[in-house]
């Protein structure tokens, strides 16, 4: 973990005048052809820095060029429970079977340059004023899922900074909090302001295996000047994101699902 701790204030720019664009990605998992249509939408909307909010590698074809990608971004980044069982460092007994037989799959094939950037990943990072985890601020290790605003609103005692981002549901959810004790609310705008009198935990959804029903992938901007946070859904090659994972010999039902989004 690296300078975690509370950040007082706005989540608003640290350069004098300066402006940047921030691009927040969450549950890759190997899918390469949904990664660099994210990669290159970023690009057009100007974006200069990264988060990546973990499961770079599980269920997809590509590990070693996602991890490869995200490496050559110098993100902040932390650890999914997807990117952990590869390595080791977290039990794959949870797992589903298909989940389970793609982390074989990985572990058989990634390099030793993928192998050492997942181990090396944290289960928490701060950013600015963010603090990123996969799974939920009150357990990053036990790999929980935070689904309803009900168990959105416990988990905001659990961190002090402005805004907690998290992935691991693939479902993107935005909550806000105006103080302990008024009620959590969730935000149905898909772009909205990060003001300086709320708390806010919002999940990134997921890049490369969605499954809120739209198999498009969800990709997270925020933009410093204006404090926005926007959420945005674009098409990219399912079908040969799908081709790759059957030919590699990989649970057919990983290809089936990237299609209808669950
Ligand atoms: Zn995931």
């Amino acid at each position: 973990m690296s300078d975690r701790g509370h950040r007082p204030g706005a989540v608003g720019p640290d350069r004098a005048g300066g402006r940047l664009r921030l691009g927040i990605l969450s549950d890759i998992h190997a899918n390469l052809e949904a990664l660099d249509a994210a990669l290159a939408f970023c690009q057009e909307q100007e974006v200069s820095e990264y988060l990546c909010l973990g499961d770079i590698v599980g269920y997809g074809a590509d590990p070693d060029l996602c991890v490869e990608r995200i490496r050559g971004l110098r993100c902040r980044a932390v650890a999914g429970n997807h990117d952990y069982a590869v390595v080791n460092r977290t039990s794959v007994k949870t797992f589903n079977e298909p989940a389970r037989q793609a982390i074989y799959w990985t572990r058989e094939r990634i390099t030793a340059e993928t192998r050492e950037f997942l181990e090396s990943l944290e289960l928490v990072e701060a950013y600015r004023s963010f603090l990123l985890v996969h799974a939920s601020p009150s357990g990053p290790g036990n790999w929980d899922y935070v689904l309803s605003l009900a168990d959105a609103e416990l988990e905001f005692s659990a961190f002090s900074e402005p805004a907690c981002l998290v992935g691991h549901t693939h479902v993107p959810l935005a909550v806000r909090r105006h103080d302990y004790r008024s009620r959590a609310q969730r935000i149905v705008e898909p772009e909205f302001e990060i003001a300086a009198n709320a708390r806010y935990l919002i999940n990134c959804g997921s890049v490369g295996q969605p499954r809120d029903g739209d198999p498009r992938l969800c990709v997270v901007l925020f933009d410093t000047r204006t404090n926005l946070m926007s959420f945005h859904r674009l098409s990219y090659d399912v079908g040969t994101a799908q081709r790759k994972i059957i030919s590699a010999g990989l649970p057919v039902i990983l290809a089936q699902r990237l299609s209808q989004g669950y």
